[in-house]
């Protein structure tokens, strides 16, 4: 199945990031959110991105030019119809996503593939509320979209090997460099990574090291680029606590306590560089 439209839904951050991704490697795109606003918003945000690529000679001004043109953007769900894949790409939560999840499966032809970018909520979950489970599928881009060349696809229980076969053909047309997973709790990259936030924690709570020296020790001795601790700054001390509460629950399995410190600095307000002060102060 060849897709040369993709609907997706929801204009913010992931949802305007794979927009533009699509568009720049020839891809039709309509992208829907719930109001003007918010899809202004998210085209206005591509506009600038790819203004920076200019600057940065990634990209011509004629190629930037055709990318928008690929790009409708719209707050009716009827401007789907005409994609061959929908990705779903709004607000994490999971009421709200089954809600989405149902309408587009009510209005789009039954050959489109539905696609969720979800970091947390089960495929298989969300393809049983479907009728078309096997045509169903994750999409787990990584932020910045433009700029990370991973895809995470999640194959549910259910989802079919042709489903599987077509977005990982879209996947790597955008150029991304898909991995294929089952579909389980933080799928491949999160389960890895989020414990290893949370091990960062306990090191600092027991005074193994100073905040500086254990990011300075995984940045120098593993090659990561950021530290884990600046790491968790960014992404937000109460994400990296609700997944690992997550795993906690879901796994049953000890191993997956959140550090008691994490706890802590999640009850005093200290989420990172979103509230000013996290590990670091900003
Ligand atoms: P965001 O808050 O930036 O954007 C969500 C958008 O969805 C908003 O513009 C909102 O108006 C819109 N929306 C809400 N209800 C809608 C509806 N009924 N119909 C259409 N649009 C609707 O969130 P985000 O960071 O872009 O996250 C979107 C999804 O991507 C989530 O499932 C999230 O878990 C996942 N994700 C996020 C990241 C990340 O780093 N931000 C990375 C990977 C995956």
């Amino acid at each position: 199945m060849s897709i040369n439209t993709v609907g997706i839904i929801g204009a913010g951050t992931m949802g305007n990031g794979i927009a533009q991704a699509c568009a720049v490697s020839g891809i039709n795109v309509v992208m829907v959110d719930i109001s003007d606003a918010a899809v202004s918003k998210g085209l206005a945000t591509i506009s600038s991105s790819l203004e920076r690529l200019i600057k940065k000679e990634k990209l011509t001004p004629e190629q930037r030019d055709a990318a928008l043109s690929r790009i409708k953007i719209s707050t009716q769900y009827d401007d789907l119809k005409s994609a061959q894949l929908v990705i779903e790409a709004a607000t994490e939560n999971y009421d709200l996503k089954v809600k989405i999840l149902k309408q587009i499966d009510a209005l789009v032809g039954a050959e489109v593939i539905i696609a969720s970018n979800t970091s947390s909520i089960s495929i298989t979950k969300l393809a049983a509320v479907t009728g078309r489970p096997d045509r169903f599928i994750g999409m787990h881009f990584f932020n910045p979209v433009p700029l990370m060349a991973l895809v995470e696809i999640i194959r549910g229980l259910q989802t079919s090997d042709a489903t599987h076969a077509a977005v990982q053909a879209l996947a790597q047309a955008l150029g991304k460099s898909p991995i294929t997973v089952k579909n389980a709790p933080g799928f491949v990259v999160n389960r890895i990574l989020v414990p290893m936030i949370n091990e960062a924690f306990f090191v600092l709570s027991e005074g193994l090291a100073t905040a500086e020296d254990i990011d300075a020790g995984m940045k120098l001795g593993c090659n990561q680029p950021i530290g884990p601790l600046a790491l968790a700054d960014m992404i937000g001390l109460d994400v990296c606590l609700a997944v690992m509460e997550v795993y906690l629950n879901e796994f049953g399995d000890s191993k997956y306590r959140p550090c008691p410190l994490l706890k802590e600095m999640v009850a005093a307000g200290h989420l990172g560089r979103k509230t000013g002060r996290g590990v670091y102060t900003y």
